[in-house]
C-alpha cells in the first residue's frame, strides 16, 4: 500500500493561528499547477512496483483551485501511477468554498472524502480566528455535501480556545456528531511562531487556555467519540468503525508515500525526500527541470524514533515483540524500564501491547521522550 500527497499552497487569506506554510497570490495557481504535473511526471519512478491506494490534496486550501484544475491533476496522477480501483481520494475544503456546482464536480471527477475545515461552530470564535465561514455556512457545506452523495466526510474541530469553556465546547461536539460525519479530527489551538496569534499573545491580547481546561476539552472529546459509537483511534483523529482516513493512517504505519508540491514531504526506498517550502522558487526549480527535492537516508536509530512516535499516536500503540524482532533485546529492555517509570493511569499494557489512555494521548510528547531517549 502506498500514498500520494498533493500540497497546494495556496489560502485567500490567513487565519490567525495558521503556521502551514500558504500564500495568498492566486495569479500564480496556473503556473503552480503546471509544475505539479511536470513534478507528478517526473517522479513516476519513485514508487514504479507500489499499487498507490490513496491520494490527498492537503494545504492551504485545495478548495480555491478551479474543478479543472484538480482533474488535470488527478489525470497526471492516474497516467503516471497504478493507483486501485478503490483508492480514497481526498481534497481538503473550506465550507465556504462548497457551493453545490462545486461538490457535484468534486464528485464527477473522482473525489470521493472530503476534510472540511470548519474549526468552529461558534460565529464570534470564527471571527476571531479570522476564518472565512460562519457556523450556518459549516453547517451548510456538510449537509450539502451529503446530498451530492459524498458518505466519507470528516470536519476539523479547534479546542482550547479562551473563551469556549467545556460546556460550550461539548456543545460543539453534540453538533459535530449530529451532522453525518464519518470523521472527525480535533487539535488544540497553539499558540505558533510568526502567527497573529503568537503577536496577540505577546501583546497580552488573547490569554493562552490554561493545560487542565484543554484536558478536560480533550477528553469531553474522547468521550463524546465513545458516546456516539466512533472510534478515538489516534490523538487528534475519531471515526465510524472501518471509516479510518486510510491516506493519514499510511503514515502513522511507516507506510510509502510521495508529496508533490513545495514544503511537501515524501518517503520511499528508506528515504524521507522534502520539496522546497517556496511556491516561487519551486515552481522555477520544475518549470527549468530541477528538482527541488532534498533526500535524507534513514539511519537504524531514525526507523526506532519514528517507529515508537508515530505507534504511540495511535490507539493500537507499539507492538514490543515486533520492537524486539525489528531492532533486538537492547531496545526492547530499554522500553520496558521506560514503561516501569509511567503512571498507570497514562497507559494499558498487555505485556506485549502498549498504548497510551486518552489522558496519556494528552501527554504523548513528554512520554515519546521517554521511550526514545
Ligand atoms: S485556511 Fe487552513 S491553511 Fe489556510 S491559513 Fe487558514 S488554517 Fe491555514
Amino acid at each position: 500500500m502506498s500514498g500520494i500527497y498533493v500540497h497546494i499552497p495556496f489560502c485567500k487569506s490567513k487565519c490567525i493561528y495558521c503556521d502551514f506554510y500558504s500564500i495568498a497570490v492566486s495569479s500564480l495557481i496556473d503556473d503552480y499547477c503546471n509544475a505539479l504535473k511536470k513534478e507528478i511526471a517526473s517522479r513516476s519512478n519513485q514508487l514504479t512496483d507500489k499499487q498507490i491506494q490513496t491520494i490527498y490534496f492537503g494545504g492551504g486550501t485545495p478548495s480555491m483551485l478551479a474543478i479543472p484544475c484538480i482533474e488535470s491533476i488527478l489525470a497526471e496522477i492516474y497516467r503516471n501511477y497504478n493507483i486501485a480501483d478503490n483508492a480514497e481520494i481526498t481534497l481538503e475544503a473550506n465550507p465556504e468554498n462548497l457551493n453545490t456546482d462545486y461538490l457535484s464536480a468534486l464528485k464527477r471527477i473522482g473525489i470521493n472524502r472530503l476534510s472540511i475545515g470548519i474549526q468552529s461552530f461558534d460565529d464570534a470564535t470564527l471571527k476571531f480566528l479570522k476564518r472565512r465561514h460562519t457556523a450556518k455556512d459549516a453547517i451548510e457545506s456538510v449537509l450539502a455535501a451529503q446530498k451530492y452523495g459524498f458518505d466519507n466526510i470528516s470536519i476539523d474541530l479547534i479546542y482550547g480556545i479562551t473563551g469556549i469553556d467545556n460546556r460550550m465546547w461539548e456543545k460543539q461536539l453534540d453538533t459535530a456528531f449530529s451532522l453525518p460525519i464519518s470523521h472527525l479530527s480535533c487539535y488544540c489551538l497553539g499558540i505558533e511562531d510568526n502567527t497573529l496569534l503568537h503577536r496577540y499573545t505577546d501583546e497580552g491580547k488573547y490569554i493562552p487556555t490554561d493545560d487542565e481546561s484543554c484536558l478536560q476539552q480533550f477528553l469531553a472529546f474522547d468521550s463524546k467519540v465513545r458516546e456516539n459509537g466512533y472510534e478515538h483511534y489516534e490523538i487528534s483523529n475519531a471515526s465510524k468503525p472501518d471509516m479510518r482516513s486510510r491516506h493519514n493512517s499510511s503514515y502513522w504505519n511507516r507506510t510509502e508515500y510521495l508529496g508533490f508540491g513545495p514544503g511537501a514531504h515524501s518517503y520511499y526506498n528508506g528515504i524521507r525526500a522534502w520539496n522546497i517550502a517556496n511556491v516561487k522558487e519551486y515552481v522555477k526549480g520544475i518549470s527549468e527541470g530541477n528538482t527541488c527535492l532534498t533526500t535524507e537516508t534513514l539511519s537504524e536509530t531514525d526507523i526506532f524514533e519514528e517507529t515508537i512516535m508515530l505507534g504511540l499516536r495511535t490507539s493500537e500503540g507499539i507492538n514490543l515483540r515486533e520492537i524486539e524482532q525489528r531492532f533486538g533485546n537492547e531496545k526492547l529492555t530499554e522500553i520496558r524500564a521506560a514503561i516501569s517509570n509511567l503512571q498507570p493511569d497514562l497507559y494499558m499494557f498487555d505485556g506485549n501491547r502498549f498504548s497510551l489512555t486518552p489522558k496519556g494521548m494528552f501527554v504523548s510528547d513528554s512520554i515519546i521522550v521517554e521511550f526514545i531517549e
